[in-house]
């Protein structure tokens, strides 16, 4: 009988349970980041400006604009074709919106940003992929931007670097987002045949159409450390050949120990490193007499 009486201390249930707390603890947002790669939690401003994890060097997603400011040098974009007019070519439901709203949100016309700038006193010609915008992917425009911009270099005669970073073809566009392969590799070829130097900076991800064409395209093809770079994704190879992939498969450092790129560059040398192939291959700067 004593069991029962001996139960004295009940748990006290507090009144205003269910009312909103006035002060609620709170951490600033956009604080902290964890690293995709190492997992950790990093505070933001460990990061830098280029954006890189201290623990394990992975080079954090970029947009176009924050590549450029680590990039080239301070105003000297001259920006090219942002006014090409969006088609939707397959009447695709609801393309144009999408568009409407990502370019709001982007601040860029489309998945790739070009033009002509200066890297530590060099001319070039640029291009930056941006995964923000439907995931870099490549539709008519992309592929009419980067045709146009490989055709001023050569006319130009300006050396080409571009950033890609793509999910691959834009399926809102069809078969004609595939022909933006072909296109856009007549006219780097052109380049070529013109003996105009074209380096591809490989950053995570690049993948399917881009990686198919142009981005293996460069005389000299660098990468971000531990990028993605691949054509078709791990689980269609996979279940392809019905076999299981190595876990560091189509990470950039796979393809640098299987010769299919010629160096990995961490992001916070890259701009030295673009500067000191432009001169090895005699590129004759603006500002320097
Ligand atoms: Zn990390």
């Amino acid at each position: 009988m004593g069991l029962f009486n001996k139960k004295k201390n009940y748990i006290r249930i507090n009144p205003n349970r269910d009312q909103t707390p006035t002060s609620k603890p709170s951490v600033p947002d956009n604080m902290w980041a964890k690293c995709p790669s190492c997992k950790r939690t990093l505070y933001k401003k460990e990061m830098g400006e280029e954006k890189v994890c201290p623990h394990c060097g992975y080079s954090f997603r970029i947009s176009a604009w924050e590549r450029l400011a680590i990039t080239i040098d301070e105003k000297s974009l001259e920006e090219w074709d942002n006014q090409l007019p969006a088609k939707n070519p397959i009447n695709f439901p609801d393309y144009e919106d999408k568009l409407a709203k990502t370019k709001e949100k982007t601040g860029l016309d489309e998945a790739v940003l070009t033009g002509k700038a200066l890297i530590e006193g060099r001319p070039i010609a640029i291009g930056v992929m941006d995964t923000n915008f439907i995931m870099g992917s490549m539709g008519t425009i992309v592929g009419e931007k980067i045709t146009r911009l490989f055709e001023r270099a050569t006319k130009e005669k300006l050396p080409v670097i571009l950033f890609t970073a793509s999910g691959g073809a834009r399926m809102q566009e069809g078969i004609f987002s595939l022909m933006q392969m072909a296109k856009i590799s007549a006219a780097v070829k052109r380049h070529s045949n013109a003996g105009l130097l074209y380096i591809t900076v490989l950053t995570d991800p690049t993948t399917g159409g881009v990686t198919a064409s142009f981005a293996m395209e460069g005389d000299i093809i660098l990468a971000e450390p531990q990028s993605l770079v691949g054509f078709a994704g791990r689980r269609v190879i996979e279940q392809t050949i019905r076999q299981k992939l190595p876990d560091d498969f189509q990470k950039a450092e796979f393809l640098l120990s299987h010769g299919f790129i010629d160096q990995i560059v961490p992001r916070t040398t890259l701009r030295t490193r673009l500067a000191e192939l432009l001169d090895f291959h005699q590129v004759k700067g603006w500002c320097r007499e």
